[in-house]
């Protein structure tokens, strides 16, 4: 089996939001919920010149505060990482991962890249198919790529499923 997911979510985002989002997880992806908590975002990683939240810090300030693997957090505000003017979500695989709703105003859209993310959590890197796990550069190509997962990256994760389940025994 492949682990439970924990999920964060800033206060200010919905509960009937987060709800939908971890519907849809459960189902591509046939993972369980740990748990769903709240999370505020710390004013510390907050980059006043740019106006965003520095989303590497974040991910980082959060495996050490809690202490757990497998997490998606989702939040309201615009994130970065050095070197791109934003990002809609970041990830380590086999630890967490953020995704950013700020620039994602359909729930379709805020969905599918949660969808992204967690593929990412879950061990997948990008793919060439038509797939929700291709990369997309911006808003245009993410609206462009499907919600679903292609059936190279459901093999990948049935392999990470065995790889999981042998490291159990
Ligand atoms: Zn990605
Ligand atoms: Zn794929």
């Amino acid at each position: 089996m492949l682990p439970n997911l924990t999920v964060f979510h800033d206060p200010s985002i919905s509960y009937n939001v987060v709800e939908k989002v971890v519907e849809e997880l459960k189902i591509t992806y046939e993972i369980g919920i740990q748990l769903i908590k709240r999370r505020e975002l710390e004013i510390v990683t907050f980059n006043k010149a740019r106006n965003q939240y520095n989303g590497q810090q974040l991910l980082n300030m959060l495996i050490d505060e809690e202490n757990i693997t497998y997490f998606l957090w989702l939040v309201n505000e615009d994130l970065y990482v050095p070197e791109r003017n934003f990002v809609f979500g970041l990830a380590t695989q086999f630890y967490g991962g953020i995704v950013s709703f700020f620039r994602l105003e359909s729930e379709n859209m805020k969905i599918k890249e949660s969808l992204h993310e967690c593929g990412h959590i879950l061990g997948l890197g990008h793919c060439k198919e038509v797939c929700v796990m291709q990369y997309s550069k911006n808003l245009e190509e993410a609206i462009l790529k499907p919600t679903y997962l292609c059936w190279k990256c459901k093999i990948l994760l049935k392999e990470t499923e065995k790889k999981i389940d042998k490291n159990k025994d």
